[in-house]
């Protein structure tokens, strides 16, 4: 399927690895200029290499931390007049509710729920004015259904999720869409030190750990950057335009509910 995205230019944070990388490379498969950000610059550049060798597309990167102000202008700054901006940065560590004093929700907040609504604030008037534009978020399927261990993830990306319900259907007139995808367990480093975290808990080696998590999903399996990043693509094509506010789950049915 053509994706009529050739020509088009995207902001894709946090994309040196994962589920960002994964965004950033189907993007460019469509014909998409990118401008990439990661903290480290050694992974963001071999990142930002092989898709130029691959895909042939310009490729602009900016090494810095983009849960700070200073890294939101730069992003910005270099981004310039963009069609796509597809948001994401890490996630907040894993503890119990009695762990966290408010300096620890207000780190969460700001990466996880002010980052992205910085961003959006950003770019979404010349999207409107061009009438044309995709936002993509990257949350989590803790927002359908909560995980106890990430009380400062839930927190923070459900305030998200409020926020793009009523701003997604204040834009959409103008032609620019804004959904947010929910990635269940994926096979990322993310993925990786969350399997730590169990196998230091239960005293069990991460091949347990990993079986155990397969063993919950109706999949059998852990999600790919790639199939994620297909996703994405197609919500920031031609053919989504009326795909409004949406919480798309991708988490191979590990989410136990009807809507
Ligand atoms: P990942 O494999 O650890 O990759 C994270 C990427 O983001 C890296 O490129 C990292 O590069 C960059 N990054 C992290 N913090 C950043 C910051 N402050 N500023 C700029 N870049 C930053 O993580 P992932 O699995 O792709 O996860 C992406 C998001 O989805 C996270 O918020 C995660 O919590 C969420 N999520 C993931 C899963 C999963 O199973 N993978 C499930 C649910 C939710 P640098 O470290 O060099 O900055």
């Amino acid at each position: 399927m053509d994706l009529g995205l050739k020509g088009k230019r995207a902001l894709v944070c946090a994309s040196s690895k994962g589920l960002g990388l994964g965004c950033a490379r189907a993007l460019a498969e469509a014909g998409v200029a990118l401008v990439m950000n990661a903290r480290g610059a050694e992974a963001l550049e071999a990142a930002a290499a092989d898709i130029r060798s691959d895909f042939g597309v310009d490729v602009t990167t900016v090494a810095c931390d983009v849960t700070t102000a200073d890294g939101q202008a730069q992003v910005l700054e270099a981004a310039g007049d963009i069609d796509i901006l597809v948001t994401n940065a890490g996630g907040p560590p894993p503890g119990m509710w009695s762990d966290w004093d408010r300096e620890d929700f207000i780190a969460a907040l700001d990466a996880n729920m002010l980052t992205p609504i910085a961003l959006m604030k950003a770019v979404l008037p010349r999207m409107m004015e061009r009438g044309w534009g995709r936002v993509v978020n990257i949350t989590s399927q803790s927002v359908r259904a909560p995980i106890g261990v990430l009380g400062l993830s839930n927190a923070a990306r459900t305030g998200l999720t409020g926020y793009v319900a009523g701003t997604s259907r204040q834009v959409a007139h103008a032609g620019v869409t804004i959904n947010n995808l929910l990635p269940g367990i994926h096979a990322t480093d993310r993925a990786i030190s969350l399997d730590k975290g169990v196998t230091e808990a239960q005293g069990i080696t991460m091949e347990e750990a990993k079986a155990q998590r397969e063993a919950s999903i109706p999949a059998r399996r852990y999600g790919t950057k790639e199939e994620f990043g297909a996703a994405c693509a197609f919500l920031c094509s031609q053919h989504a335009g009326f795909i409004v506010g949406q919480n798309i789950l991708l988490d191979g049915g590990g989410t136990n509910i009807t809507m």
